[in-house]
């Protein structure tokens, strides 16, 4: 089940005491070469307190991700935990454009936040990583081949490389 974001405006002002959150449900991301897909399930918690105007806002939460490397394309997988509390002043404007004129408090744009933080855009499963051959695309950490960047260079046909075919 897709995961549950939002919170209801009424709850929150209607409320004297602080809120408590907790749900589970998928949030599928796609940021480079990382992602979360649609069958993961993430979590969070939250808490949330709205006090003469001022929100008060906490979260942590817990999540799988995958990396493929950018060269090698192998999986890697990852677990993290990770949190984030802020006070807004919700009658000023404020960064994240909270207002209660909303009938929702939608979480989503801080969990996107939260977890792409922890994304590298540019994940290598290691900085000596030889890739995969561009020509017969065997992963040349492994395996070597006789397709080596000189050979290439020479060849009256580089350019072809060039292409994607
Ligand atoms: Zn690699
Ligand atoms: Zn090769």
């Amino acid at each position: 089940m897709k995961l549950n974001t939002k919170i209801k405006s009424i709850d929150l002002i209607s409320s004297k005491d602080k809120l408590q959150f907790d749900n589970e449900g998928t949030f599928p991301i796609n940021f480079g070469n990382n992602f979360i897909d649609d069958n993961e399930q993430i979590k969070y918690h939250s808490e949330i307190e709205l006090f003469e105007g001022r929100l008060s806002f906490s979260i942590e939460i817990n999540f799988r991700y995958q990396s493929n490397c950018g060269r090698c394309l192998r999986v890697s997988h990852n677990e993290e935990k990770s949190s984030f509390s802020t006070t807004l002043n919700i009658i000023e404007d404020n960064d994240y454009e909270i207002n209660f004129d909303d009938e929702y408090f939608d979480l989503s744009p801080f969990i996107s936040e939260i977890i792409i933080e922890k994304m590298d855009i540019n994940y290598v499963c290691s900085q000596k990583c030889k890739g995969l051959c561009s020509f017969c695309g065997i992963n040349k950490n492994n395996l070597s081949c006789n397709h080596s960047e000189k050979n290439s260079k020479e060849s009256p046909f580089s350019s072809l490389s060039q292409l994607d075919l």
